[in-house]
């Protein structure tokens, strides 16, 4: 017997149809002899309705009634779910994040999950129930109501099966796994049977959003085997975990992100301690800074470039204005008409030529590079904004992905 925690996304669940495709998948692996637990998430759109109810209301509510209110969408969802899979003839029982408790720090719209405990979820599976519990939400040290951060129900699903041990974390959502790049714009991308849990962050950092990032890191801190699968085919999934076979892939996967911003400092002094000052303004603001190039220095002057999300390019450049005497800069530089596209894959720590090979593939696309990163598992590069789908696609033939 195994214990299994399956996840259903809204989509998998948006109606009655749906919640009792969702009811036999779960009561099917009941049957087989597993413990259940299942954690669900709104119905379709149901958040963002929420949202939209909420602004008609008052445009900027606290975030704790935010909480209170979006937290009720998983509750409708595990209610309607329990009552298909009672309708089915099986034993069941729907808990609230409260009800399990699922303890979270008081961070309301994006709490972070502190401690679950095991005895009431355990009480239910001992009584041969299977348990169904409200993705996204937890409870502070207030006794109030907290969410997790839009996607969150991921990272519910695997903490559950850390706190519980579980054998196995199944994502049910409507793609039937993880792929090669985004299949919208390859249509020969591969479904990949297996990635790490290294190679899947830097994936979902880099705009494939298939998981939660943090259910990911969890995934990896816990190391709970997690499988993306669809609700709607019975097409095996990827497994994301701690290990697999390198030898078979150096690039695993290639990624677009269009959602990035360009800065550059132009004309700063070339002395010690300007990027320390530059990177720690910027922290203080919680800016994420990705991709960073600095040029050498020439007459005692060089250049520094950085990337960031686009809607945090204004702030960024009002810190970099603010404290244009301190930092002692000529003038500033910056575009949105950038995007990043990657290459991932935890088998290119050890093959040199790899980067190489996107940058011929680039260069045969005719599309010039901006800039540069690479780390272990990655390379980096921004191009031009509307340029990333042939680049995208150009580096997807040259690795041979499809
Ligand atoms: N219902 C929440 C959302 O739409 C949580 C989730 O779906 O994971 O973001
Ligand atoms: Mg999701």
């Amino acid at each position: 017997m195994s214990l299994i925690v399956q996840k259903f996304g809204g989509s998998s669940v948006k109606d009655a149809e749906h919640v009792f495709n969702v009811a036999g998948i779960i009561t099917d692996t009941y049957k087989a002899g597993n413990q259940v637990i299942v954690v669900v998430s709104a119905q379709g759109d149901t958040t963002d309705d929420l949202i939209a109810k909420a602004k008609e209301i008052n445009p900027s509510p606290s975030k704790r009634e935010m909480d209170m209110l979006l937290s009720t969408g998983e509750q409708i969802s595990i209610s309607l779910l329990a009552m298909a899979i009672e309708k089915l003839g099986f034993p069941v029982v729907s808990l609230t994040g409260w009800q399990v408790g699922m303890h979270t720090d008081s961070n309301y719209s994006a709490a972070r999950i502190r401690k679950i405990e095991q005895e009431r979820v355990q009480k239910e599976l001992d009584k041969k129930n299977i348990v169904i519990v409200a993705g996204f939400q937890g409870i502070n040290r207030y006794d109030d109501i907290t969410t997790l951060g839009r996607g969150g129900s991921d990272t519910s699903a695997v903490a559950l099966a850390a706190a519980l041990h579980a054998d196995l974390c199944e994502i049910y959502t409507d793609v039937d796994g993880v792929y090669t790049t985004d299949p919208r714009i390859v249509p020969n991308a591969s479904k990949l049977e297996e990635i790490t849990f290294d190679e899947m962050l830097e994936l979902a950092s880099l705009g494939a959003n298939v998981l939660h990032n943090r259910s990911v890191e969890m995934g990896k801190k816990y190391n709970v085997n997690i499988c993306v699968r669809s609700s709607l085919t019975k097409a095996p999934g990827t497994i994301v975990k701690e290990v697999v076979d390198m030898e078979k892939m150096l690039v695993r996967g290639v990624a677009k992100d269009s959602d990035v911003a360009r800065i550059s400092i132009c004309g700063i002094a070339d002395t010690p301690g300007k990027a320390f000052k530059i990177f720690s303004l910027l922290a203080k603001k919680n800016i994420n800074v990705d991709i960073i190039l600095q040029s050498i220095g020439r007459d005692n002057m060089k250049d520094i470039s950085f990337t960031t999300p686009e809607d945090r390019l204004e702030e960024a450049l009002q810190i970099l204005e603010e404290n244009k005497a301190v930092l002692d800069y000529q003038s500033l530089d910056y575009t949105k008409d950038v995007s990043k596209v990657s290459i991932v894959g935890a088998g290119m720590v050890s093959n040199p030529g790899v980067a190489a090979k996107m940058f011929e593939a680039l260069y045969e696309a005719q599309i010039n590079i901006h800039m540069i990163a690479t780390s272990e598992i990655k390379v980096s590069v921004l191009i031009d904004a509307g340029c990333e789908t042939k680049a995208v696609r150009a580096i997807h033939d040259k690795f041979e992905l499809g």
